[in-house]
């Protein structure tokens, strides 16, 4: 695992090129983000964002999307993808959040892992995005992909992946490493054809298990 100056110089470098980190999912309430977080799986955030327009518009409330017609809701958000698992996870968490958490989206890590289909990832995308708290950092392809090429873990799995992740950089940074990771992700460091040439990580960067 690289020494936590490196990770310092690399997030002072990641800030430079990518200034704005904040999620591009659009909500206005934390159940908002929770779906959409919830959709964001294996999806773009533009697809999400096509999708949920018209979903916030047609399930206004926690009460309508724990309430909804499962078959319904599937058609509702097919374009997004594993459209079954998306639309059962978020009629269960829906209804989970109503009935042991008055209707409130929890704001805790704990809480939040025990809504079914919600596993750290997005637990740590809702807090930081819903209610600006920084318990962890969210893990997803990109983040995982970049970690491991970078040198900053030897592993691959999420939740030990994040553990190497906090260790190295400072508690500020966390929320916003794992948005400008992604951003470099789909930007230069791609999973086919990650552009060194271009990278201004290249001279830190030691590409592991990059052909
Ligand atoms: S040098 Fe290559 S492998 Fe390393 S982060 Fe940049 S694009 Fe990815």
């Amino acid at each position: 695992m690289k020494p936590a100056g490196q990770m310092l110089e690399m997030i002072r470098l990641l800030k430079d090129e990518y200034p704005i980190s904040r999620t591009a999912l659009r909500y206005e309430t934390p159940h908002q983000m929770l779906v959409a977080t919830i959709l964001s799986a294996q999806c773009t955030d533009v697809r999400v964002n096509m999708v949920t327009e018209e979903l916030f518009r047609k399930y206004k409330e926690i009460n309508e999307f724990a309430e909804a017609d499962l078959q319904e809701l599937e058609q509702d958000i097919r374009s997004t993808g594993f459209y079954r698992q998306k639309a059962k996870n978020i009629k269960n968490s829906s209804i989970a959040i109503l009935k042991k958490f008055s209707g409130n989206v929890p704001d805790t890590m704990e809480e939040l892992i025990t809504l079914p289909g919600v596993g750290r990832k997005t637990a740590n995308v809702v807090l930081s995005s819903a209610y600006n708290i920084t318990e962890g950092i969210a893990v997803d392809t990109h983040v995982k992909r970049l970690s491991f090429r970078l040198g900053l873990t030897r592993y691959t799995d999420p939740a030990k992946i994040e553990q190497d992740l906090m260790k190295l950089a400072p508690k500020e940074e966390w929320s916003d490493l794992s948005y400008r990771l992604i951003l470099h992700g789909r930007a230069v460091c791609s999973a086919r054809k990650p552009e060194h040439g271009i990278c201004m990580l290249q001279h830190l960067c030691p590409r592991m298990g990059v052909q």
